[in-house]
C-alpha cells in the first residue's frame, strides 16, 4: 500500500480505512456475483440489501422513530436548498431561517427565488459568521426554521439546537451528520451531503417525517418531489448506487467499530479539545469562532500573516498532513476533523503545529 496521508480535507473529506479496505476487497467479486457493486443492478437483490441496511442503520445509529422516512437523493445538499421551500413552504405562512454562514444564506437564496415569505429571524453576520445566534424568536406560524447545524467554512457549530415550539425544524447537517447523537423528534427534516462525513459525493441523505410528505404539492416536477423518492425507496430513478453501498460501509463501522454515536461524540470531543486547546496555549495561532461557538468537525484559524498561513499549509503536506488550508472565501487555515480523522491524526498535527511555531513565531 502507497502512503496515506492525515487527511484534513473539508470535503470530499476522509473516510475510515476499514471501509476503504472493504471496497477494494469486495470490488470485483460483490459477494459472489461476479461483477462490482457499481455493475450490478439496482433492481438487483445485492442492491436492494445494500440500500434497506443502509436505511435501517440510519434510523438506529439516529434512534429514529417509524415516523421517520431515510432517503437518498442526488444533487448534493444544495437541491436541497431549493427543494425545502418548494415542498415545505405552506400557503399564506411565513419560512423562517436562521443565517449562521456561507450555506445558510444559499439556503435563504433559494427560498427567496421561489418568492417565499423568507424571515431570516437571526444572523451572525454582523462579526463575519464567527458565532451562533442566541436569543431569536421563531414566528409561531412559520411553516419550518431552518438552520444549519455546522458551520463548514466558519468553524461553528449548534451545540444545542433551537427551541421551535411546534415549528418544525429543518437542518443542513452535512457536516455533522452521525458525529453526536441528538433527539430528531422536534425535526421535520434533516439533510446532508455524503461527502463531509458520511461517504463520497454524489448524494444527500435526507429524513423526513411522514407528515412533512402531506405537505408536498402535487403539481411539482417529479424528481424534485419527496414523495416521488419516499413512495420508492429512493428507487424512482438510478440512484447513485456506488455512494449508498460506501454510506452503508461506513454506517456498518460506526455502529461495529465505534460503538455508536454516543462512542463517535467522546471521540470527536477529545480530537477537538487536542487542537483548540493548542490554539489557546499559543499567541500564534488565533482560534476565529467565538469559544463557546467553536465546531466540534471544522477547526478555524489564522496565523500572524498571510505568508505564514501558506507556508504553514506547505510544510504540514510535506510531513504529511493534507487539506490544512481554508475555504477560499475565507482564508486563512482549517482542519476538518470529522468522524474519519483519528486521534492519531490530531497527534500528528498539534505536534506539528508547535514544531512550526518554534521555528517562525
Ligand atoms: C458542503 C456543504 C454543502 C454543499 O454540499 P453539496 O453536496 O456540494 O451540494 C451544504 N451545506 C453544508 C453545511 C456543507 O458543508
Amino acid at each position: 500500500m502507497g502512503t496515506r496521508i492525515h487527511n484534513f480535507n473539508a470535503g470530499p473529506a476522509a473516510l475510515p480505512l476499514p471501509v476503504l479496505e472493504q471496497i477494494q476487497e469486495e470490488l470485483l467479486d460483490y459477494k459472489g456475483s461476479g461483477m462490482s457493486i457499481m455493475e450490478v443492478s439496482h433492481r438487483s437483490k445485492w442492491f436492494d440489501d445494500v440500500i434497506n441496511e443502509a436505511v435501517e442503520r440510519t434510523k438506529r445509529l439516529l434512534k429514529l422513530g417509524e415516523d421517520f422516512q431515510v432517503l437518498f437523493i442526488q444533487g448534493g445538499a444544495s437541491i436541497q436548498f431549493c427543494m425545502i421551500p418548494m415542498n415545505l413552504a405552506l400557503a399564506g405562512r411565513p419560512v423562517d431561517y436562521i443565517n449562521t454562514g456561507t450555506w445558510s444564506t444559499k439556503a435563504i437564496k433559494e427560498a427567496r427565488i421561489q418568492g417565499k415569505d423568507v424571515r431570516v429571524i437571526a444572523s451572525s453576520e454582523d462579526k463575519n459568521f464567527s458565532y451562533i445566534p442566541k436569543g431569536f424568536e421563531v414566528n409561531k406560524d412559520a411553516a419550518y426554521l431552518h438552520f444549519t447545524s455546522n458551520n463548514t467554512i466558519k468553524g461553528t457549530q449548534w451545540s444545542t439546537f433551537p427551541q421551535s415550539g411546534d415549528v418544525p425544524l429543518v437542518s443542513d447537517m452535512s457536516s455533522d451528520i452521525m458525529s453526536r447523537p441528538f433527539d430528531a423528534g422536534p425535526f421535520g427534516l434533516i439533510y446532508a451531503g455524503a461527502q463531509k462525513n458520511i461517504g463520497p459525493a454524489g448524494t444527500a441523505l435526507v429524513i423526513i417525517r411522514n407528515d412533512m410528505l402531506e405537505r408536498v404539492p402535487e403539481d411539482l416536477p417529479t424528481m424534485l418531489k419527496y414523495t416521488t423518492f419516499a413512495e420508492k425507496n429512493s428507487m424512482f430513478n438510478t440512484p447513485s448506487c456506488f455512494v449508498i453501498y460506501t454510506i452503508n460501509l461506513v454506517l456498518k463501522w460506526l455502529e461495529e467499530t465505534v460503538g455508536g454515536l454516543e462512542n463517535m461524540e467522546r471521540i470527536n470531543k477529545e480530537k477537538a479539545a487536542m487542537i483548540y486547546d493548542a490554539l489557546d496555549r499559543s499567541d500564534f495561532y488565533k482560534g476565529t469562532a467565538e469559544k463557546d461557538s467553536r465546531s466540534l468537525m471544522n477547526v478555524t484559524f489564522r496565523l500572524p500573516n498571510e505568508e505564514l498561513e501558506a507556508k504553514f499549509v506547505e510544510e504540514a503536506l510535506k510531513e504529511g498532513l493534507g487539506g490544512l488550508k481554508g475555504h477560499r472565501s475565507v482564508g486563512g487555515c482549517r482542519a476538518s476533523i470529522y468522524n474519519a480523522t483519528g486521534i492519531e491524526a490530531l497527534r500528528a498535527l498539534v505536534e506539528f503545529m508547535a514544531e512550526f511555531e518554534k521555528k517562525h513565531g
